[in-house]
């Protein structure tokens, strides 16, 4: 087993390794900005390595500070965690030139899921359905044109290269396709470095339902069953649940079933996530694979009881899966909310000093945060502040316990979405479980904020 493992991000998720590492017996240290000297990952962990300033940059994405903290305090694992180079195979191969392991997959399946277009074709091999469109990028106005009409409007274009719900248009007529093909390709190029677009059937009313899997060196994949991630804003998750009130067992046993083929036909080891849109005839479709841990990963933890964490530190030390897929069984329904430091009505990010706090707490619920009285939210990175997440027999027993959770959630001195979250725990639309990615859309219309 690993003796001191380097934690290569910053906020919740580096006190979720921290915590992980100090119940295995492992030591840790906690790689930080300038901007994050005051965290608690840099009080909790048994050391810190300061690897530059606030600019993700120029610390949190630099792959030289970050080898060399490793190399300084003889660290012999590195945990990206979620977001940052976590999904950067250029970064697990340096990690692992340099003998230190990269607590992840391997750089190949990192590359061959990084790609969306690759993704897809990859999935296309392993029998796994995905949504019509375009086989590979679109490399010609006319053949843009083609496509679209032959899988019928509306289209989505997305950058081969995209991720975090950026580098997407829809459009919805052939008068607005070539225009749209531009602006797309110019902002993928500007964003990702990559101007290669391929295009999608966009599928109305959808659901974002996804499948956690597990697999390690030995060639044993699993599945921890679905979640629920249709309550997006912008394509940026809100709201996840487990299970997804969508499937029935027939439904869960071919997506779980097209999930785990996808993962045996890339020898794929690690934790992932399979995500598929669900339409609404119950037909789905591959869409794209995380090779990291997932912010929403708790709910499945809460109805599974597996720990996903140390499971991908015992994979990557080359121990065998923990479990087998018939020792594995889901109990009751979890609900997430991600709170978020933003005005609840504007979005717009909400920086400054928590005066005061109180964070909720009693039977069920689990919140995962790293701020505490006193923070100073820095402005560099994302404006997640805390997930609340809860665990009950039921969905309603669980909106139950959420409307209770959120409502002990007390914070001063900046504006956070748990307003939001309250209606929607709220509204009948939610409770009906008649949700799809349309649903903050729609709530935000039908439900504007009372003055
Ligand atoms: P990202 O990698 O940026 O998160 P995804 O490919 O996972 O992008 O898509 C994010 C969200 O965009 C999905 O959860 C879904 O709501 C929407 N979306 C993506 N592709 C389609 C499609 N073909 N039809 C309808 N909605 C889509």
């Amino acid at each position: 087993m690993f003796k001191k493992i380097l934690i290569a991000n910053r906020g919740e998720i580096a006190l979720r390794i921290i915590r992980a590492c100090k119940e295995m017996g492992i030591r840790t240290v906690a790689a930080h900005s300038t901007a994050d000297n005051d965290s608690l990952a840099v009080r909790m962990a048994d050391q810190a390595v300061c690897i530059g300033p606030g600019e993700a940059t120029k610390s949190y994405l630099k792959i030289s500070s970050l080898i060399s903290a490793a190399e300084v305090t003889n660290c012999d694992a590195v945990h990206p965690g979620y977001g940052f180079l976590s999904e950067n195979a250029g970064f697990a191969e340096v990690c692992g030139e340099c003998n230190i392991t990269f607590i992840g997959p391997t750089p190949e399946a990192m590359r061959l899921m990084g790609n969306k277009s690759v993704a897809r074709d990859t999935a296309v091999k392993a029998s796994v359905p995905v949504v019509p469109g375009s086989d590979g990028p679109l490399e010609k106005d006319a053949d843009a044109v083609r496509f679209a009409s032959e899988i019928g409007y509306p289209v989505i274009l997305k950058a081969s290269a995209g991720g975090g719900g950026r580098g997407m248009r829809i459009v919805n007529e052939e008068a607005d396709l070539l225009n749209a093909l531009k602006v797309v390709q110019a902002e993928a190029g500007a964003a990702f470095g990559d101007k290669t677009i391929y295009m999608e059937k966009y599928v109305t009313n959808p659901r974002h339902v996804e499948v956690q899997i597990m697999g390690d060196k030995h060639g044993n994949a699993v599945h921890l069953f679905e979640r629920d991630c249709s309550i997006q804003r912008r394509h940026q998750k809100l709201i996840e649940e487990a299970p997804s009130g969508a499937l029935d067992q027939a439904l869960r046993d071919r997506m779980t079933t097209a999930a785990i083929s996808l993962v045996k036909h890339i020898n794929y080891y690690s934790a992932g996530t399979i995500e598929f849109l669900l339409d609404e005839n119950g037909k789905f479709y591959f869409m794209e694979m995380n090779t990291r841990v997932q912010v929403e990963h708790p709910v499945t933890e809460m109805i599974t009881d597996v720990d996903i964490i140390k499971e991908q530190i015992n994979i990557a030390a080359g121990h065998k899966l923990s479990f087998a897929q018939k020792d594995v069984t889901m109990y009751g329904h979890s609900i997430e909310c991600r709170v978020n430091a933003e005005d609840p009505d504007t979005f717009l990010p909400s920086v400054g000093t928590i005066k005061e706090l109180h964070l909720p707490g009693g039977p069920g619920v689990r919140i995962d945060t790293a701020v505490y009285q006193g923070y100073k939210i820095p402005q560099y990175y994302d404006s997640l502040i805390a997930k609340v997440v809860v665990h009950s027999p039921t969905r309603i027993d669980s909106i139950h316990r959420m409307r209770r959770a959120l409502g002990e959630f007390h914070v001063d001195g900046i504006k956070t979405t748990v307003p939001l979250l309250l209606r929607i725990m709220g509204s009948e639309e939610f409770v009906s479980g008649k949700i799809s990615t349309r649903f903050i859309e729609d709530f935000l219309k039908n439900n504007a904020t009372p003055q």
